[in-house]
């Protein structure tokens, strides 16, 4: 009986096998706990310091006035997601969320404006 190449048994096997990759976007992720996407916030609780501003490594965060007073506005075209904003917001004002489908072509679309009586930041 002819041998089978080490290459055909490899192949065979991995029809076989669980496939590697999932379907996205068809079959959606799963996202861990404590996954970094985008920042979403309670405007209302915001003390206007500025603090998440000074401290983004990227520039990301621009202060922007809302009815009077500051408030940060994300640029998620810069940010890399590290979080520093968070660690440095004294009224735990800024949390993680699962959003992370941010691919866009248009620049504007990652913009993330901070809306007056909205209890998040608006969406994309
Ligand atoms: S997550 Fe990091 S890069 Fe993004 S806005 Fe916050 S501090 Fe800046
Ligand atoms: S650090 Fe927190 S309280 Fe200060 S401006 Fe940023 S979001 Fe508002």
């Amino acid at each position: 009986m002819a041998k089978l190449s080490p290459i055909l048994k490899e192949v065979l096997a991995h029809l076989f096998k669980k496939p590697a990759t999932r379907r996205y976007p068809e079959e959606k992720p799963y996202v861990p706990v404590g996954f970094r996407g985008r920042q979403i916030f309670d405007i209302n609780l915001c003390i206007s310091c500025g603090l998440c501003a000074r401290d983004c490594p990227a520039k990301a965060i621009e202060m922007v006035e809302v009815d009077g007073k500051l408030r940060p506005l994300f640029h998620l075209d810069r940010c890399i997601l590290c979080y520093q904003c968070a660690e440095s917001c004294p009224r735990n004002v800024i949390k993680s969320s699962e959003i992370f489908e941010l691919a866009s072509t248009n620049k504007s679309d990652l913009v993330v404006k901070p809306k007056a009586n909205n209890a998040s930041i608006g969406s994309l």
